[in-house]
């Protein structure tokens, strides 16, 4: 069996960036599911937030983000985030991240809840395939070796640690196990718990799932982020329209062509995510509609072309000239602010076994993730894993938890129970767990996951593995999504709508060790 000193799984930002400094320390495994480039990062538009703009400050970057964070951020990680910022971006530019400039200096743009112009891209609004195509390139010239098309199956723990991994190789259907002394989780989100979504198929929670079943805390999963505008254009694949449109100056129009954020929020369009998107959902639900639009027909065509040549282009492609016509959007599952709990080394609660990237619970989010603050987590905090300066002991987080052991992941009797599939799944975590939820949806769903994992198809090939991860994290977002009986951030329940002081904690599962 191969041994390495690093196995990381995913070939994300958070992979690929880990992956470079952990080359300078040991040998290193790169594992990933799809091809090296299959992955949320790629798609990512708008960019980087950093507090590099001669206005702006740490200090007011950690407000921004504690105040998205709707009371559950740990102060200690924002405040890491805010002040690593700037040289983890020299660490980008040193890499050969080509962000764009104005007169010579890195450009910055708004985004929603942003205080100041904060937000670096590149290649306009492709900021994340510059990222993964210039992290890629840097990992092959560093000739780290990257594993693609193999599923990782299961995190094997041996007396409390981290032993290695088991895994499924895609291309010839064969099993493969490897042992390792630390494995760094960076397998991304779960877009695909949902019927609508941003995320590309890689992202089905298999971080979480994995984790859990080894026996890591999983912390914040009732907190899943909606984006406000996804493309809702009818047969054409799921498409992100960038915060970032609306930071230049897009404004919302519902179906009557009125503009209706005014009477949600007094920031308008840039209202933090989770009131826009449901100020959205509400209006397509008060006209009957299964959208709003978004208009930049008063923008600069220029401007238009300049900053989103991407989305100019995709809309183009499907018959829409953004600069003429409105952009049909509504609301689609985005960003996993919950996921596998760690302290700000990236370090679990099993030895040997990190996290970083959107599988990881850092502290960071809170209930709400600010804009473009994510591939900012990731750069920060993998540094933190690989080079942990000025550490003496393992922090553990001084933040208030309920923590529940539970098994979620067993399966007892098949009988007569229901079989799942994808779009079963995606339904009703859509319609039960989305963005308005209640006692009742919530109820139905809890009841109706336990009985598809009892028959869940045995894990054979991606797909069923996939499914199963899916069913496991769904059941984790459903369990604390009851729980949590009041509204904060990106969880909204009907008939708890107000904040509850009882509530100032987070909700952590751990696995029942039978
Ligand atoms: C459309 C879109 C736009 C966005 N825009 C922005 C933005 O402007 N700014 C910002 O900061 N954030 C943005 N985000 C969020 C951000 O892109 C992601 O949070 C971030 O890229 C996550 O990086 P990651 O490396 O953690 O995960 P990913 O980039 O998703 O990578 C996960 C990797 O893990 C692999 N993997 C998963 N499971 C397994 C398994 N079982 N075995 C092996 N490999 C596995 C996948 O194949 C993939 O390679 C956006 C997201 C989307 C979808």
């Amino acid at each position: 069996m191969s041994q390495y000193d690093y196995i990381i799984i995913g070939s994300g930002i958070a992979g690929l960036y880990t992956a470079l400094l952990a080359s300078q320390k040991g040998s290193v495994l790169v594992i990933t599911k799809g091809s090296i480039d299959d992955c949320n990062t790629k798609h990512a538009q708008g960019g980087i937030a950093a507090p590099i703009g001669s206005n702006d400050s740490p200090e007011l970057h950690f407000k921004d983000t504690m105040k998205a964070g709707d009371g559950l951020c740990d102060a200690e990680a924002v405040k890491i985030l805010a002040d690593e910022a700037p040289d983890r971006i020299s660490d980008l530019v040193r890499l050969g991240v080509p962000f764009d400039t104005v007169n010579g200096a890195i450009a910055l743009t708004m985004e929603a809840a942003h205080s100041v112009p904060r937000i670096l891209h590149a290649g306009g609004d492709a900021t994340g395939a510059h990222i993964e195509a210039t992290l890629s390139t840097r990992v092959r010239e560093f000739r780290i070796k990257v594993l693609e098309y193999c599923l990782v199956t299961e995190i094997v723990v041996d007396d409390g640690v981290v032993s290695g991994v088991k895994a499924s190789d895609l291309r010839n259907d064969s099993n493969i196990e490897f042992s390792c002394n630390n494995i760094i989780l960076a397998t991304g989100g779960a877009g695909h718990l949902f019927k609508y979504t941003t995320n590309p198929d890689v992202a089905t929670g298999d971080g979480v799932a994995l984790a859990y079943k080894a026996g890591a805390e999983i912390t914040d999963m009732e907190f899943y982020q909606f984006h406000p505008t996804g493309l809702r254009l009818p047969g054409v694949p799921p498409f992100l329209i960038s915060e970032a449109v609306r930071g230049e100056g897009g404004i919302l129009l519902n179906v009557e062509g009125y503009r209706f954020m005014q009477d949600y929020a007094s920031e308008r369009e840039l209202a933090p995510r989770d009131v826009v998107a449901r100020s959205i959902l509400f209006e397509m639900r008060r006209t009957g509609s299964d959208r709003v639009f978004l208009d930049v027909t008063h923008l600069p065509v220029s401007v238009v072309m300049t900053r989103f040549p991407n989305i100019y282009k995709y809309c183009l492609d499907h018959g829409l000239d953004i600069t003429k016509g409105l952009i049909p959007v509504a609301p689609a599952a985005h960003y996993m602010m919950g996921g596998v709990k760690t302290n700000t080394f990236g370090e679990t609660n099993i030895k040997g076994l990190y996290a970083v990237g959107e599988v990881a619970c850092t502290g960071v989010h809170g209930a709400n993730r600010l804009a473009s603050n994510s591939m900012l987590e990731v750069l920060v905090f993998s540094k933190r894993i690989i080079e942990p300066a000025g550490k003496t002991k393992s922090p553990s987080g001084s933040q208030s938890r309920l923590e529940i052991c539970i098994d979620l992941s067993d399966k007892e009797s098949s009988l007569g129970a229901t079989p799942v599939n994808l779009r079963a799944l995606q339904d009703l975590m859509w319609n039960k767990v989305g963005i308005i939820r209640d006692k009742k949806g919530l109820t139905e769903a809890a009841n109706t996951l336990a009985a598809w994992q009892i028959c869940l198809p045995e894990a054979t090939d991606r797909h069923t593995h996939e499914l199963n991860n899916l069913v496991l994290t769904s059941r984790l977002v459903v369990e604390a999504a009851l729980r949590r009986e009041e509204s904060r951030g990106a969880h909204f329940r009907s008939d708890f709508p107000r904040h509850s002081k009882e509530w100032q904690k987070h909700i952590t599962f751990k696995r029942t060790r039978k």
